[in-house]
């Protein structure tokens, strides 16, 4: 890895679990996992689930992301969360624009620039996902998808801001840079969910790529400072070869994060990899 962008692991639970199941999980998860401390790890559970597990952790390495998150601070928006009761939970991140949000429930690139200043003037990192489907990339516009998905999130933003970011470093680590309050997940939506992941070497030229626009996007130390992630079909047995490609600092999982061991196999990998 060329600079100092530390790992990141994101479990993704989706709509899954409830509290008992939650609970029996974290058992496994924090014994197996105690001890680790290279590769940041994020459990993102649904918001139900938020508090509970945020209790559970909140003496570990390990830290609580939220799905999902509405743009306003309070008000008359029935069934939506805010940032500030995201951050009430403990919340130090926030998955913003998931394939399945903009495709089973319209999200636009309009309401995720929206999200995403949100959470970042409420100092949560957003993980804003971005890929291609089938169709575009078949048709070679997967660049182009980046392109518009990357711009329509994040055009316009600052990532600065008066106030040191508060909730991502843990003791000991000092103080973190500009490119700390952002994650990019790519996530080729042909792969989430199907059990075909992309070839480690195609992840790593999108995730180049997606670099190259955010030097262009805010300038080119902080787009060496933000994390990229690789989402789509990650295991235990693929994880080690996207970790070592140069411009993959992690993974946000789904499938597979839904086992306690198999999730704590990965965070022990991306531990011992060097990547
Ligand atoms: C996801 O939902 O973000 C994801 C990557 O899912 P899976 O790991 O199951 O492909």
């Amino acid at each position: 890895m060329e600079t100092e962008r530390r790992r990141l692991l994101v479990a993704n639970w989706k709509m899954h679990f409830v509290r008992a199941q939650a609970l029996e999980y974290l058992k496994v998860f924090t014994e197996r996992v105690q001890g680790l401390h290279k590769t940041e790890l994020v459990l993102a559970p649904p918001f139900t689930l938020l508090e509970a597990v945020g209790r559970e952790i909140i003496k570990t390495m390990i830290r609580l992301a939220a799905q999902d998150l509405f743009y306003e601070r309070e008000g008359a928006f029935t069934g939506e969360i805010s940032p500030l009761m995201l951050k009430d939970l403990g919340c130090s991140y926030v998955i913003v624009g998931h394939s399945e949000r903009r495709r089973i429930f319209g999200e636009t690139d309009e309401l995720i620039h929206k999200k995403i200043k949100a959470a970042l003037e409420a100092e949560i990192a957003p993980i804003l996902c971005v890929g291609e489907t089938l169709e575009e990339r078949r048709a070679g516009g997967t660049q182009t998808v980046l392109e518009s998905q990357m711009r329509g999130a994040l055009e316009g933003l600052m990532l600065f801001a008066p106030s040191p970011l508060a909730p991502l470093p843990s003791e000991g680590e000092g103080s973190r840079g500009e490119g700390d309050r952002l994650v990019i997940a790519y996530e080729p939506v042909w792969a989430i969910g199907t059990g075909v992941n992309a070839k480690p070497i195609e992840a790593e030229a999108s995730a180049l790529f997606i670099r190259e626009l955010l030097a262009q996007l805010f300038n080119a130390e902080i787009a060496k400072e933000i994390r990229i992630l690789y989402g789509g079909s990650v295991k235990p047995e693929n994880l080690e070869d996207f970790l070592k490609q140069p411009n993959i600092d992690g993974a946000l999982v789904g499938g597979a994060s839904l086992d306690p061991e198999a999730f704590a196999q990965m965070a022990q990998i991306a531990e011992r990899c060097d990547g």
